[in-house]
């Protein structure tokens, strides 16, 4: 296949000695609530066994916890809990014998959910529900114990592995820290007795479960955590548990509490690759390399270069099922690919309310329901709108079957991402419209750009049916002196059609008040492109590697020269309603670049003095010189209304079927939904 020359080390099998993967392809472990969820083992055999089918050559299932103390929701203790995992790995063995399944084993420690929750020392974790409860000599011992046995119990489940999961505050992170291991027998103080813990567990397993058997040990190797491990306490770690049996060292870089990101869309790709190519020169174990490696080309750079010997790629996953496949066909152009936004899957796992999919992929988790099958009845349809919500409708019913003509008043496709697309460390969007202009191609989709579709041109067409995707019109806020010059809409400033003061006051603190800021602030190069950039940023020292990795220096944030307020009516905090896992971020780096964000606002009036406010009830005039106006939206439905008048059926997706709280998660999801049914 062409994509075994394209990408040589992406697809050279790995052998183990006992047995060998297929490929360097890992799908690494990510919690999608079907562990605990009514009927989520079948869906989770589905949900695996497309991704089996789409070429991975590892998987590594979310986590469960090896004993009521350790739990944040999936157990696995005893031979009931194990035989209800046949049928994922039955599912996934099915489909390719090669592709190989390892169970997480997550003891989660002072983060689990319960108030019996364990830890070498009783230090409560910043984001934890409770102080955990110091364990006794043989509290430890029984600790040990439940992760061999669960691992058996994996074993007896069919799973070709497990990987013990040794970072990001979970239980044996915890042994490994003096922050959080404060003991002064044999299992704390000097770094020796601190891995005992880690060594232990990895030793019993490895005599539980025999010599043919793969036992992955996630390694904390950049914790970014103020105190965390020292460089050459993860080499000491990784030989340690090397030597106790691991058979593959997966690094992670991640530690829960950690001021900084690590897989937001703001992060370059690949940036932590080059940690685990400093690891994999001191071990003589394969070694697996992680986050933001979203394409096989980035996969195949970071193994050329030598930094790993296998790549996760956990979210691009649930993003495109078949990314593999795809790259060894050289269809690369027709990968999905994640744009690491967090919304669907981390957001989701975070809140516990919402099952975990993919903004990108609503089919993601939801294999067994959402099927696009093929049409008996092929139908002539119009899509009006190529925004999120017109795309995807157009793709899912092209690739169903029926017949698509798309019209979008613009010259390209895209609606407001290309908007989005523009906002340093956004770039990722650029994937999905990409994604889109491929599926038109592949689908055969009759596109018609630059034109703006009337009532009549609709119904001269004869559609079968037609599909508004129109989206929305900026909101304008109806206050005195709207109409002044300095007043500059979202659109405007984000395509740089109007000039932008010094002094700016952005009116409305949504998602789109947020990445204007972001916009009018910046100053060089985009961090999500330049690891340096990043790095300075958020206090990342790659080359010297200090304690966790991080320098504990103030950060360095280049800003634009300008004084911005970015301002709301609500009184709650500024940017509380933005992503669970990612608002914090965008929160940090305006706070960085002295981004004054004021909530309570009463707007009265713009004239040339500035922008007249009430705050908290208290006059207040902001002097500046541009006031950008990012209020929200109303959906645009003067096509649908005139239709309707006419008696022409027609089906609104996205904003123009509602444009409060809507973005492209749900314009993607109502679109694909809807066109599954067609
Ligand atoms: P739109 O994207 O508005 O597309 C509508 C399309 O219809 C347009 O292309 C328009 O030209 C076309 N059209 C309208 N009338 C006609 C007509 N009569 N004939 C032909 N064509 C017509 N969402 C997220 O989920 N995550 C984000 O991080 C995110 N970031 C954003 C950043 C910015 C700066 C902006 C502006 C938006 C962002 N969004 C984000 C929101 C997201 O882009 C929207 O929710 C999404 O685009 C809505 O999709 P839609 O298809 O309904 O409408
Ligand atoms: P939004 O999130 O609904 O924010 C609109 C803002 O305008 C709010 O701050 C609102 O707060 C204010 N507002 C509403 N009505 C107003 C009025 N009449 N006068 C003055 N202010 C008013 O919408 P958005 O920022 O336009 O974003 C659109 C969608 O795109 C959102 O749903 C968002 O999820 C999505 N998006 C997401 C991201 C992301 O990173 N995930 C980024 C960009 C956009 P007050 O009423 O308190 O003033
Ligand atoms: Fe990637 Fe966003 Fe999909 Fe999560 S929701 S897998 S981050 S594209």
């Amino acid at each position: 296949m062409i994509g075994h020359t394209r990408y040589p080390h992406l697809f050279a099998p790995l052998d183990l000695g006992f047995t060998r993967l297929k490929n360097r392809a890992l799908m690494g472990s990510m919690h999608t609530g079907l562990e605990e969820a009514e009927g989520g083992f079948e869906r989770m055999a589905a949900f695996f066994a497309e991704r089996a089918r789409g070429g991975v050559g590892m998987i590594i299932t979310g986590g469960f916890s090896p004993n009521e103390e350790g739990g944040l929701g999936a157990k696995l203790s005893t031979p009931e809990e194990a035989a209800r995992h046949r049928v994922v790995t039955e599912a996934v063995h099915a489909v390719d014998p090669q592709v190989k399944i390892c169970l997480q084993i997550l003891h989660a420690g002072a983060l689990a959910d319960t108030a019996a929750c364990v830890a070498p020392s009783p230090v409560k974790s910043r984001i934890g529900r409770f102080t955990p409860n110091e364990l006794t000599e043989e509290g430890i011992e029984k600790q040990i114990a439940d992760f061999a046995n669960c691992a058996a119990m994996a074993q007896q489940a069919g799973y070709d592995g497990v990987e013990i999961i040794g970072s990001a505050g979970y239980l044996i992170s915890t042994f490994l820290v003096e922050r959080t291991n404060r003991r002064t027998d044999r299992w704390g103080g000097p770094w020796e007795n601190r891995l005992r813990f880690a060594q232990e567990v990895v030793k019993r397993v490895r005599a539980t479960v025999g010599p043919n058997f793969i036992v992955v040990f996630r390694i904390p190797a950049m914790d970014m955590l103020e105190g965390g491990l020292a460089w050459d306490e993860v080499v000491s770690l990784g030989k340690a548990v090397e030597a106790a049996g691991a058979s593959i060292i997966s690094t992670h870089f991640c530690w829960h509490e950690s001021p900084v990101p690590t897989i937001a869309t703001m992060v370059p790709r690949a940036a932590f690759a080059s940690v685990t190519g400093r690891l994999r020169r001191e071990v003589g174990v394969p070694v697996i390399t992680s986050n933001r490696i979203n394409m096989p080309q980035v996969a195949e750079d970071v193994l050329s270069r030598g930094d790993a010997d296998i790549v996760s790629m956990a979210r691009p996953m649930l993003a495109d099922p078949e990314l593999v496949l795809k790259a060894a066909q050289g269809r690369e152009d027709e990968i999905n690919t994640c744009i690491a936004c967090n919304q669907a899957c981390l957001d989701h796992a975070f809140d516990g309310r919402q099952q975990v999919t993919c903004l990108v992929n609503p089919r993601a988790c939801f294999e067994t329901e959402l099927k696009y099958l093929p049409t008996a009845a092929p139908k002539r349809i119009a899509v009006v709108g190529a925004g999120p919500a017109g795309l995807a409708y157009a793709t899912v019913a092209a690739q169903r079957g029926h017949r698509v003509t798309l019209f979008d008043a613009a010259s390209e496709i895209g609606g407001q991402f290309n908007l989005a697309k523009r906002v340093p460390g956004k770039e990722e969007f650029h994937e999905t419209l990409r994604y889109y202009r491929k599926m038109i191609e592949v689908h055969g989709i009759d596109l018609r750009l630059n034109t703006r579709v009337d009532a009549d041109a609709l119904q001269a067409g004869g559609f079968d049916e037609v599909i508004v995707a129109t989206g929305i019109t900026p909101r304008q806020p109806q206050i005195e002196g709207i109409g002044h010059a300095k007043v500059v809409p979202y659109i405007d400033a984000i395509l740089g059609r109007k000039p932008i003061g010094r002094r700016v006051a952005i009116m409305g603190a949504g998602g789109i008040g947020f990445d204007v800021a972001e916009l009018v602030t910046h100053s060089g190069p985009s961090a999500a492109q330049d690891i340096d950039t990043f790095a300075r940023e958020w206090g990342i020292d790659f080359q010297n590697h200090p304690r966790g990795g991080v320098t504990g220096v103030p950060r360095q944030v280049a800003a634009a020269d300008r004084t911005v307020y970015l301002l709301q009516r609500k009184t709650d905090p500024v940017g509380r309603h933005l992503g669970r896992t990612t608002g914090w971020t965008h929160r940090a780096t305006l706070s960085a670049r002295q981004v004054q964000m004021v909530n309570g606002v009463e707007y009265l009036r713009i004239d040339d003095a500035g922008l007249h406010t009430r705050v908290h009830g208290e006059p207040r005039l902001f002097e500046v010189d541009t006031v950008i106006v990012c209020a929200g939206q109303t959906p645009q439905r003067a096509l649908h209304d005139e239709l309707q008048a006419r008696g022409v059926k027609s089906t609104l997706v996205g904003g123009a079927f509602e444009a409060a709280e809507l973005d492209a998660k749900r314009a993607i999801n109502q679109a694909s939904r809807l066109a599954a049914e067609v």
